[in-house]
């Protein structure tokens, strides 16, 4: 069985605040978007969970997400089966796009299927809140209001379409060291998550892109000042809107104009800015995958 694992990007992410278990309070607008790893998931006679992977540096045990992924449906529907997968991963590796968790979601997905185990989606989202906090919107997809820890969701119109840049360069941001940082007082510039919403709602791309926020730049971009000079030069080269997705250090520029996105990508390349630069458009929930 082979499965697409998407990647998001975050037109609008706030935090608001720290609550007693660790987590933070987040609202967050999630978009899909076309660029994805692939998983190959084959029944096995002897159980046990197998991974293997093309990044030699990832974890093929518990550490991987697919593994725990298989692991919870397994052990709860007691599968005597065993499972191997094959990750093959393009979604870049702790950028800010999720990849590990809609890894994880391909396999509840997949697991599912498999098994013949009939758990609806959201079945399969209560679920995937246990392996982390952004696998429920992995299984939903689409463009999504997401808030509690990020796993209340709130299916939203399709964002409009678009072309997206997305660059990601060569520095290391760690999520956590991202979240101590945070300030969160009354000198915290918000996002406009409704002004956002709003440019959703109407269908209007500039008033998106205008919408477009992420409280989270406030650290890292004096911590990689790379990240905002990525941002400026989208900005400087046709993009309506740019911003980093997540806790970075992935930035992503939005486009009307498919042949200025394409001058954009290649400036950027050249620029030796970012270690990937890649140009996709935006993935919609009704669409096949
Ligand atoms: P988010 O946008 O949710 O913060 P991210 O893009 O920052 O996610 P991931 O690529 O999902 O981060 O992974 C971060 C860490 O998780 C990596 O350091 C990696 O070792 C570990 N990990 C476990 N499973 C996976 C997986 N299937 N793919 C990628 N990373 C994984």
């Amino acid at each position: 069985m082979r499965l697409r694992a998407m990647a998001k990007i975050n037109l609008g992410l706030d935090v608001l605040g720290k609550r007693a278990d660790g987590y933070h309070d987040v609202r967050m607008v999630m978009q899909t978007v076309y660029m994805y790893d692939t998983l190959d998931l084959t029944m096995q006679v002897r159980p046990g969970i197998t991974v293997e992977t093309n990044l030699p540096f990832l974890p093929v045990d518990k550490g991987n997400l697919v593994y725990r992924a298989a692991q919870l449906l397994m052990d709860e529907f007691d599968i005597r089966n065993g499972l191997h997968i094959r990750l093959n991963k393009h979604i870049p590796v702790a950028a800010g796009m999720a990849g590990g968790s809609s890894d994880a979601a391909a396999v509840l997905v997949g697991v599912n299927r498999m098994f013949r185990l009939g758990l609806s989606g959201s079945e399969l989202m209560k679920r995937g809140v246990q392996v982390g906090a952004d696998v429920p919107y992995c299984v939903m997809r689409g463009t999504v209001l997401a808030e509690g820890i990020g796993e209340k969701l709130t299916p939203l119109p399709p964002a409009p379409d678009c072309h997206v840049l997305i660059a990601k360069p060569p520095v290391n941001v760690s999520t956590r060291y991202v979240y101590e940082r945070l300030r969160l007082d009354s000198s915290t510039v918000h996002p406009d998550i409704d002004g956002l919403l709003a440019g959703i709602n109407s269908g209007d791309l500039r008033r998106v892109a205008a919408g477009l926020g992420n409280v989270l730049e406030s650290v890292t971009i004096p911590a990689c000042p790379v990240i905002g000079e990525i941002r400026e030069c989208m900005l400087e080269n046709g993009a309506l809107g740019a911003l980093m997705s997540g806790s970075g250090p992935t930035v992503f520029g939005l486009y009307e104009n498919g042949s200025q996105a394409k001058r954009a990508r290649d400036i950027l390349r050249q620029s030796g800015k970012a270690k990937i630069v890649y140009l996709t458009k935006l993935f919609h929930r009704s669409a096949s995958s």
